[in-house]
């Protein structure tokens, strides 16, 4: 174990870190793993940011995006970084199941392991955890380590703050999300403030897709939604073949299930998509509804009550009908 005095005195030299994230990372274990690399590199420390998986190209302008090491295609640099690391920041995961087989590296290596998330139930592997489920995101908490736990806030500059900015962004759902307190506007405020430029972001964010992508959009829309209205519930379901036929590529997929969450009367809605390997599944819901129950109890995944996923080796049909064979045991919380 570490306290925060250990922590902050190992800090004040520099050490060979490394900071790692969730597979298929989203905005937030970018924008939180980069935000927190910026400010570390402040210091002297060698960090290296290293993603168990590719990412969305939506991410790949971020600051300090081109020293990323992605996992899968350059596995013995990664190797070595983590086995000679001192420090491992692990961001927005909860377990180790979370970042595949890189997963054995960290638990192997004798660095401390500082755990910064916002997951239920996290998994006992770390020495120093920083752990919130009432944050809107990952990002927001790297912000609250480094202000009030390490006493930063100058080292909050424009690369920091617009990782930041990001991942608070993305994963409030552009500070929709229940989760999006006055506490968290004002720290979006601070990242303005800090040089963050809220507009680009976003431009760069929500208004980078491909014609590909927004033919795929209406696509799905147009012919792969269905509408279970006794449920208020809402299914995308999409085949291999429509991902082959959309050329659809990493991050284009991101999204399209809060479209059918945006019917009035839907609750619950569920992209399910046909993956070259397995099923993987993504749930939005509305208000008090657990989407992750859902995940945790039934297809190996877990997440947020209004955000959550999870996967299955059983075939896409099979998905889909076991996931309406669910819906009648929720059918109380998702009329009223
Ligand atoms: P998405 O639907 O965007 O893939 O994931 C939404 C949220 O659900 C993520 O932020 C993450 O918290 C959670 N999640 C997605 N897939 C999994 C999974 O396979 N296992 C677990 N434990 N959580 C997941
Ligand atoms: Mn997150």
């Amino acid at each position: 174990m570490l306290d925060l005095a250990s922590l902050t005195d190992l800090l004040t030299k520099p050490q060979k870190i490394v900071i790692t994230t969730h597979h298929k990372p989203d905005g937030d274990a970018m924008g939180s793993s980069l935000g927190l690399y910026n400010y570390l590199i402040q210091q002297g420390h060698h960090a290296r940011v290293i993603a168990p998986t590719d990412y969305p190209d939506f991410l790949s302008w971020l600051p300090g995006n081109e020293n990323v090491i992605i996992y899968t295609e350059h596995r013995e640099e990664a190797a070595a970084l983590i086995a000679d690391a001192n420090l491992i920041f692990c961001l927005d995961f909860n377990a180790l199941s979370r970042i595949n087989d890189m997963g054995e590296l960290v638990g192997a290596s004798s660095a401390y392991k500082i755990m910064i998330d916002h997951h239920l139930e996290p998994a006992d592997f770390d020495d120093y955890r920083h752990w919130d489920i009432n944050a809107c995101a990952t990002a927001q908490l790297v912000y609250d380590f480094i202000v009030n736990e390490l006493h930063h806030k100058e080292l909050v500059n424009k690369d920091v703050a617009t990782c930041l900015y990001t991942g608070i962004m993305t994963d409030s759902a552009s500070f929709r999300l229940p989760n999006t307190t006055s506490a968290v506007h004002r720290i979006v405020a601070d990242l303005i403030d800090a040089g963050a430029v809220n507009w680009r972001i976003h431009e760069l964010v929500y208004n980078s897709a491909s014609e590909n992508r927004l033919r795929f959009l209406g696509h799905c829309l147009a012919n792969c939604l269905e509408v279970l209205p006794e449920f208020n519930t809402a299914i995308i379901a999409v085949s291999k073949q429509d991902l082959e036929r959309f050329d659809v590529e990493t991050g284009d997929t991101e999204g399209v299930v809060n479209y059918a969450l945006s019917m009035a009367s839907i609750r619950l809605a569920a992209f399910i998509v046909e993956r070259s390997d397995r099923v993987k599944l993504s749930l939005r819901s509305k208000g008090e509804f657990p989407a992750n129950e859902i995940c945790k109890k039934y297809f190996n995944g877990g997440g947020h009550r209004n955000a959550a996923g999870g996967h299955s080796e059983h075939s896409l049909e099979e998905v889909i009908t076991q996931f309406k064979q669910i819906l009648p045991e929720y059918k109380k919380l998702l009329i009223q």
